[in-house]
This record gives structure tokens, C-alpha cells and sequence, in this order.
């Protein structure tokens, strides 16, 4: 029983129910929670007696009135729309809690030197959702690299994960909001990517839509060919013909980086890293928002040179 009080925003949304059981798992209390839409009966499953707020202008008196009492909570958790999670961020430090929010933490990179202003400025922090830095394969792949110093890696990213005609109708589609297919569906993948080969010397973009982006990476220590597509077209076979509606692969050196499994609950173990003092910060955000922006905006020259083979 760690005796942590949390709120959560964006409570009614797809990714809300892991923040809620990983409170419930380590042992937090959620005592109250925003949403603008009142689908929220999974608060009586785990936290009955939450508050529940749709307006931010009353969450935000509510937040203030515990700071003044001396009660602030100390956790906001933050699963709204992206380009929401700048000022929910500010709404939760602002008020006394440290902020546990979604990825992408932010679109663009000097919102990250802002916000690190702010956690001066307040003395709070801001923790970042990273899960697959706690993958067993990912964590394996980056110490096994470690060990082996001065080479350069040959490394293909595909993920597809095929979305019905929601997703461009939603928040999702709009790249305004979300920041496009490559900030917030490729993000983990470029975080990961960085995090195991070192940071980003070049990148170039062969195509960007809105369902499906590639392009090329120069890390430190790898090539990396990606593509990224939201379309069930995309599946490669056999995995499509087997109606599979994601496919994931990772290679190095021409060699599959087994991954599939081990995802479970590892938004439960973001909270406990949090919990325990090793929460990802804003050092750990700034890199792979810094690869999306640039990814965002530049031309894309097309399926040329080091274009991801899946595309030839
Ligand atoms: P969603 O659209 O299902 O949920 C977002 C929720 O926020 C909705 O319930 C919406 O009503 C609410 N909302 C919108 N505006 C709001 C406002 N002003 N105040 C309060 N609530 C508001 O989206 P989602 O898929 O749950 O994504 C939420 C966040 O989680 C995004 O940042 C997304 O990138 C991230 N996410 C992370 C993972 C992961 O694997 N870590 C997976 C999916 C989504």
C-alpha cells in the first residue's frame, strides 16, 4: 500500500483502464477523475467513491482547494489527446501533484524546455509513459548492444496496426491534435530505437500520410528503415491471410527481435518504477520528440535510397 492519491484526466478514453488498475495495483487511491464524456462506469469497478468532473474548470477548483487545505494529490495521471497534455501537465503542477502522462508527452520540443521551466518553477515533477523500455526483449536487445562497442547495426522497423475509418474522424486522424501517424503511433518505436543505438544524427522521410509513414534513421550505432501504416493492407503475409490485424517486427542484423509477448501489465510497472523513484522524465521525453517534430515536418523525398524494403 504505497497511500498515493491520484486524479486522472481523460478517464472515459481507450487507455484510461491501464492507469486505473495500475493505481489499484500499487496500491493508490484514485479520488478523482475529468473526462468532457460521461462513459465512466468503470470508476465503480475499482474506485467507487472517485469524484468525477466534466468540466476543467471544477477539477481545477477541486485540485486547488485540496493544495490549499494541505492535501494535494500527488499524482495527476493524463490520458487526454495528445496536444492536450501540455496544459493538463500545467493544471496538475500548478496545483502541487507530479504529473504521470501518456506518450507522446508532448508534439514539439521546446514545449519540453517550457515545461521544464514549470517543474522549477512549482518544485513538482512530470514522468513520462515509456513502457517498452521495460520490455524484457527491449531491455535485453539494449544490454547485449551495449557490450558490443563500435559496430554499426542494419536495423528494420515495420509496425502495422490496422485502424478502422474511426481513427481519421477522431482526435487521432487530425495531425494538429495528435501530431500524425509517426508521433503517435511511431513514438514508442523511435524511443525505443534511440534508447538502445544512441541518438539521431540523420533522418530522412520517404513518405508521409495519414495512414503510413517511412523513412530512414541514422543513430549512433544503427541504419534503421521503418514504416509505420495503419492499414490492414499492409499486413504481410502469411500474417495477413491469417487475419492478424497487427504485425511487429524488429530486425537486427537481419535477425527478428522477439517482442510479441510480455506486454501485459507493463503499464503497472510504469507505475512502480514511478513509484520508486525511476519514473521517466523530461530528459528521457525530449529525444524522440525531438525525432517526431523533425519527422513531421519535412518533405518526404520519396521511395528512394534507403527506403524500408517492404516498400520497393
Ligand atoms: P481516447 O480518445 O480513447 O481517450 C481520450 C479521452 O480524453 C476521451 O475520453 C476524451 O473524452 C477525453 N478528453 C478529450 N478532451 C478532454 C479534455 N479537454 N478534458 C478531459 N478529457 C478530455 O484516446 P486514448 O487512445 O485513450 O489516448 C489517450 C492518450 O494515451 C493519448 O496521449 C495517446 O497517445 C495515449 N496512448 C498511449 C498508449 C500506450 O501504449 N502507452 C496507447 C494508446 C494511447
Amino acid at each position: 500500500q504505497t497511500g498515493k492519491t491520484f486524479g486522472l484526466i481523460g478517464v472515459a478514453g481507450y487507455i484510461a483502464p491501464r492507469h486505473i488498475h495500475a493505481i489499484k495495483e500499487t496500491g493508490g487511491n484514485l479520488c478523482a477523475a475529468l473526462d468532457k464524456f460521461d462513459s465512466v462506469g468503470i470508476l465503480d469497478r475499482y474506485f467507487p467513491e472517485a469524484s468525477f468532473f466534466l468540466e476543467p474548470e471544477r477539477f481545477d477548483r477541486y485540485l486547488y482547494k485540496r493544495q490549499r487545505q494541505g492535501n494535494p494529490l500527488d499524482f495527476i495521471s493524463i490520458c487526454s489527446p495528445n496536444y492536450l497534455h501540455d496544459a493538463h501537465i500545467r493544471m496538475a503542477l500548478r496545483n502541487g501533484s507530479d504529473a504521470i502522462c501518456e506518450k507522446p508527452l508532448v508534439l514539439n520540443p521546446w514545449n519540453v524546455d517550457a515545461l521544464e521551466q514549470l517543474e522549477q518553477d512549482t518544485g513538482q515533477q512530470i514522468y513520462n509513459i515509456l513502457q517498452l523500455r521495460l520490455h524484457p526483449a527491449i531491455v535485453a536487445l539494449k544490454e547485449k548492444i551495449e557490450k558490443e562497442s563500435g559496430k554499426m547495426y542494419e536495423v528494420d522497423l515495420t509496425y502495422v496496426t490496422s485502424r478502422g475509418k474511426w481513427y481519421q474522424e477522431s482526435w487521432k486522424g487530425d495531425i494538429a491534435k495528435s501530431g500524425g501517424i509517426a508521433t503517435n503511433i511511431g513514438i514508442h518505436f523511435f524511443d525505443m530505437l534511440q534508447w538502445i543505438f544512441g541518438g539521431a544524427q540523420q533522418s530522412t522521410v520517404h513518405l508521409h500520410q495519414a495512414d503510413r509513414a517511412a523513412g530512414f534513421l541514422q543513430l549512433k550505432k544503427a541504419r534503421v528503415r521503418w514504416f509505420l501504416s495503419l492499414n490492414f493492407d499492409d499486413i504481410p503475409q502469411p500474417a495477413r491471410g491469417n487475419g492478424f490485424q497487427t504485425y511487429r517486427s524488429v530486425t537486427v542484423d537481419g535477425e527478428e527481435i522477439e517482442f510479441s509477448n510480455g506486454f501485459t501489465d507493463l503499464h503497472t510497472q510504469s507505475y512502480q518504477h514511478i513509484l520508486s523513484g525511476h519514473g521517466f522524465g523530461l530528459d528521457d521525453a525530449r529525444p524522440s520528440i525531438s525525432m517526431v517534430h523533425e519527422i513531421r515536418n519535412s518533405q518526404p523525398q520519396g521511395l528512394t535510397g534507403d527506403s524500408h524494403p517492404l516498400l520497393k
